[in-house]
């Protein structure tokens, strides 16, 4: 599919086309930005409120929607609320850009909503210069990407990966049941299996999203091409010891559910020292206690471990010293342990030759870039596995995201975008 890639990189000339070279119009980037922002504010906290399939995400799609027709694109739908604005022909296969509206509870400004807005502000500067691409642009707007129902399911949808046993038990973290959620809506849930394109439908995939971390912005780089999505394993880990007087117990008569979490967790940097990289990642971020008494020796810690790095073998390895550990902390403070795997998310490659086009192109337009793993999941780590897909990074200030903190320049939010635009200029030429 992509083989005219590598040809195209090496010549030297922008585009073939008449007129001028197509230019982000930052301006009507913003403005498009912030008609998205009018809907699911928190005027209280300055958080954004458009989770998976509320009022609020319906409501911004038939806005984005409306946006989209009035840049003349041929809007559809699809069952699970996917919007598509095709620019170029009809028929055939496309190229598609896009990112998801919804948010998490009090989320910021930025988070897919950017990458929404940058892909329609992409086909109209195409528009505006007079190009008319061999190969159909098609904007996306994926639906419930921040997984309030365990996945991302508007990509997921597309690319031919939810099954109806998955829509059937799929539920929030409220107990409310995906099929509710979306007949509230006037949706059927069950029809997200038919939503899946063909393979080669899509010629290539491309996202632009915030980083959401700080290494962008450390490196003081504005732009990051992103080559392959962390992995993510879940453990979920019981300790039981005993629950036992504070004041009564010798300190070397108790078995402490706490003191053995607090080992393991201070094992974590030797763990990644012994067998990760420095994409590796390994977190405890829940933690229950029980009887969780001032006065009491906790008898139960119950606690989640998440393990990511970007290689298999690398996140394979982490689990094992991990469990090597738990299991040692344990024997130390006398506990008995349950562990549960909960869920294992494989590490994705991107395509390298859209990472090369990409790179290509900033480096054509004098941007400094980074090559860059990404931490957090996207909808184009869902779409590489029905087409070539591509991601660009823009910086976050401070790293700071999902919170209502979220900004990041526009400086950098205009050279990333232009990245973009080149790049869907030159794969719908062909
Ligand atoms: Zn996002």
């Amino acid at each position: 599919m992509l083989a005219g890639i590598a040809k195209q990189q090496g010549q030297s000339a922008p585009f073939a086309m008449a007129g001028p070279a197509p230019k982000i119009d930052i301006e009507r980037l913003k403005a498009l930005l912030d008609g998205v922002n009018a809907f699911g504010l928190n005027g209280q906290t300055g958080g954004f409120n458009r989770i998976g399939y509320s009022d609020a995400d319906m409501a911004v799609r038939d806005w984005f929607a409306d946006r989209m027709e009035a840049a003349e694109l041929a809007v559809s739908r699809d069952a699970v609320n996917n919007i598509f604005g095709r620019f170029g022909p009809e028929d055939g296969p496309c190229v598609m850009a896009g990112s998801h509206l919804d948010t998490v509870p009090e989320g910021g400004a930025f988070d897919g909503s950017l990458g929404a807005c940058v892909a329609l502000e992409c086909v109209q500067a195409m528009r505006e210069a007079g190009i008319a691409p061999q190969t159909a642009v098609v904007v996306a707007v994926t639906a419930e990407e921040e997984g309030r129902f365990g996945g991302m399911l508007g990509s997921q949808a597309i690319a031919g990966k939810v099954t109806a046993e998955w829509i059937d038990a799929a539920r929030d973290s409220d107990g409310i049941a995906l099929l509710d959620a979306m007949r509230a809506q006037g949706l059927n849930g069950r029809d997200a299996v038919n939503c899946a394109w063909p393979k080669g439908a899509i010629t290539a995939f491309l996202e632009m999203h915030i980083e959401q971390g700080p290494v962008l912005e450390r490196a003081g780089c504005p732009v990051g091409i992103v080559h392959g999505i962390s992995g993510v394993c879940f453990l979920q880990v019981r300790f039981t010891g005993v629950a036992n007087h504070s004041g009564t117990t010798p300190m070397d008569m108790r078995a402490d559910a706490f003191a053995g979490l607090a080992d393991l967790a201070c094992r974590i940097p030797a763990i990644i020292a012994e067998t990760g990289t420095d994409q590796s990642r390994v977190t405890i971020g829940k933690v229950e206690l029980n009887p969780n008494f001032a006065h009491t020796i906790p008898g139960i810690a119950a606690f989640s471990i998440v393990i990511r790095d970007t290689s298999e073998p690398v996140m394979r390895a982490l689990k094992s010293s991990t469990l090597r550990d738990i299991r040692a902390a344990a024997d130390v403070h006398g506990l008995k342990t349950d562990i549960e795997e909960k869920s294992w998310l494989t590490p994705v490659t991107l395509d390298a030759n859209l990472h090369a086009l990409l790179v290509g192109e900033a480096e054509r337009l004098g941007i400094a870039h980074l090559d860059m793993p990404s931490g957090a999941g996207h909808d184009a780590q869902t779409m590489q596995s029905l087409c070539p897909s591509g991601l660009i990074f823009v910086p976050s200030r401070d790293g700071i995201s999902h919170a209502p903190g979220e900004w990041t320049d526009w400086g950098y939010i205009e050279k990333g975008a232009q990245v973009m635009l080149n790049a869907l200029v030159r794969l719908s030429s062909a």
